[in-house]
Formats: structure tokens, C-alpha cells, sequence
């Protein structure tokens, strides 16, 4: 067991919630079992905080998602064409989406930062909508980066704290949150480098969106959000939250929407505690999650296709079934 804790990476178990550092009433659920990875689900009794523990250590996270995270997530690896990859992927189409709601609230020659920018689709969507904006972002994939960037010009950096304070008017980070090891560290870093009035944009998987199946929960998603204790999150990291629920655009279904804006007066706290009555229903969520014969099947059948096909071809598939799901929920 040890040995196997120590090729994932994983820092030593403290029994310590990775949201409000709680020791007290961490309740386990089960072992992670997408990759095996010998991570635990638990929840905070405190501020109901969901997350997988042990976690990484900073080192081994950077191994893993130089390593095994491809492989684990085959719809993230090309197969063949590139275009078809992101046109099925729709990162584009997404990003304009998601630009809607957020440029209307940037200030002319504002200057915009993303974190984890990905494969640069916003960027490069934020750059050809409104060229007076100042791009600047952070993203570990160097190799990979500037793919969607198109004609934007972006100034990287390695880091958020690299960039100095009261310097920014808008902060996104869409799908980074849950991959943090120290996510209220984040949002505090993000808080500092905002104007006052400035705004930050977070979007996450939502923990009570409708999902069946152990699956949903692996090694790259450290933690596990519901709309109360992200807010109290970003709330304790000095935040004033304008929005904090499920999105707002019918084709991000099941994920969450933060919007928060920087008060004059930064001051963070404690977080919040959870009342019990939420910290009830999540358990009661999570306790629903079954994990019948179907699923350990369905384990199996992936590791043979992965196997036979490789994790290109499972990747296409995959991709081929999100983009024809995304069609029917589409209206045309
Ligand atoms: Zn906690």
C-alpha cells in the first residue's frame, strides 16, 4: 500500500480537510476507484467540504499530469484529425458562450486573466471579440497553449502571484478549481490581484448535479463543490459573491457558476461553517452512489478497449457521443 502511495505522488494523510483545514468529523466513503490510486473519498463535517485524500504532493501532481493523465482521460488525447478534435470537443463554440456572460462586465482596455488557459479557445475568443483587452494567463501546457490562441496576443506567466496586486479587472478559471491543492489559496491570491470592483468567474463540476456512478469522482478532481460551500469558500477568501449556483448556459448543465467581485476593503476569514442540514443532504447524496456489477464491467470493458484500441480511437469515441449529446441539447 505504501509503496503504491508513493508512485502516485500522494503527500502524507493528515486527515485534514483541504478546504478549511478541519481535522474534527472527516467522514470517509469509499476508495477512488476510476484509477485506483489509493485516495479516499471524504467530506468535512465542518464546512462540508467533499474531497480526496490523501492529496497530491506538489511534485507528484506535476508528475501526474505529465504522466498518467492522458491516459486516464483518453477524450483528452487527438486521434487523427485536429480539427475534428476540437470541433467535437467544442471549445470554441464554449467559449464564445461563456464569453457572453463576461464581457459585457470588463472595462474598456481592461486587462483579463485566465488561469489554466488550456488549449487557449478563450483567449482567442476574448481577443477577436474585444481587441482593446489586455490578455495575460497561466497555463502549465507549454506544448499545447497557443493551439486555439489564433491572432491573440497573451502574455504568459508561471503563476497568479507572479502578477502584482490590485493590477487586474477580470479573473476566469474555468474547470481549474477542483484541480487545485490549495483552492482557497487560489481565490485569496486571485482576490489580491483584482482592482476593487474587479471580478473573478469560476466554473466547476457541480457535486449535486445528477451523477450515478463512483466514476464521477478521480484523481485529477481534488475536490468537490456544491453551490453553499463554494460560496462560503470564496467568501472566507475576502470575495463579495454575485452568483453562486448551477449555470446559467443551458450547455454547461451540471457544472457551477461563480461570479464574485473584489470589495474595497480586503479582508478574509475563517470559512463559514456548513448547518447540518447540508452537511446531512451531501452525505445522503453521496451515500446513494451505488457501485453495482454494471460498473465494474463497464471498468473492465474500458481497460480492454483501451488496451485493443489505444487512447486515441476511445478518445474519438468518446468525443463523437459528448458532441452528438451536445447537438440534441442544443436548439437549432
Ligand atoms: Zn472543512
Amino acid at each position: 500500500m505504501s509503496e503504491r502511495i508513493e508512485d502516485w505522488g500522494l503527500a502524507p494523510d493528515i486527515g485534514q480537510c483541504r478546504l478549511c483545514g478541519a481535522t474534527e468529523a472527516q467522514r470517509h466513503f469509499w476508495p477512488e476507484v476510476y484509477a485506483g490510486s489509493g485516495q479516499q473519498l471524504r467530506r468535512c463535517g465542518y464546512c462540508a467540504a467533499v474531497y480526496l485524500a490523501p492529496g497530491f504532493t506538489e511534485a507528484g501532481l506535476a508528475r501526474f499530469y505529465a504522466g498518467p493523465y492522458r491516459r486516464l482521460f483518453p477524450a483528452e488525447v487527438p486521434w487523427n484529425s485536429i480539427s475534428r478534435f476540437f470541433a467535437w470537443r467544442g471549445d470554441v463554440e464554449v467559449a464564445r458562450q461563456r464569453l457572453s456572460l463576461i464581457a459585457p462586465r470588463l472595462p474598456r482596455n481592461g486587462h483579463l486573466f485566465e488561469m489554466g488557459s488550456g488549449f487557449g479557445a478563450f483567449l482567442g475568443q476574448a481577443a477577436a471579440l474585444r481587441e482593446d483587452l489586455q490578455l495575460s494567463a497561466s497555463e502549465p501546457d507549454l506544448s499545447h497553449r497557443g493551439t486555439l490562441l489564433d491572432q491573440a496576443k497573451v502574455d504568459f506567466v508561471d503563476a497568479l502571484a507572479n502578477l502584482p496586486d490590485n493590477s487586474l479587472d477580470g479573473i476566469v478559471a474555468f474547470h481549474v478549481l477542483e484541480h487545485l491543492i490549495d483552492p482557497r489559496g487560489f481565490l485569496e491570491q486571485a482576490a489580491s490581484a483584482l482592482r476593487t470592483g474587479g471580478q473573478l468567474w469560476i466554473e466547476v463540476p457541480d457535486l449535486m448535479a445528477d451523477w450515478r456512478t463512483r466514476l464521477f469522482v478521480h484523481p485529477a478532481h481534488l475536490s468537490y463543490f456544491s453551490a453553499d460551500n463554494l460560496r462560503r469558500l470564496a467568501e472566507a477568501a475576502g470575495l463579495e459573491v454575485l452568483y453562486c449556483g448551477p449555470h446559467t448556459l443551458p450547455s454547461l448543465d451540471g457544472t457551477l457558476w461563480l461570479e464574485a467581485r473584489r470589495p474595497e476593503r480586503l479582508a478574509g476569514s475563517p470559512m463559514a461553517p456548513a448547518d447540518a442540514m447540508s452537511v446531512n443532504t451531501i452525505d445522503r447524496w453521496i451515500e446513494r452512489v451505488g457501485w453495482g456489477w454494471k460498473d465494474r464491467i463497464k471498468v473492465q470493458a474500458k481497460r480492454v478497449a483501451l488496451a485493443l484500441l489505444g487512447p486515441g480511437l476511445v478518445g474519438e469515441l468518446q468525443r463523437w457521443r459528448q458532441h452528438r449529446g451536445s447537438r440534441e441539447k442544443s436548439p437549432r
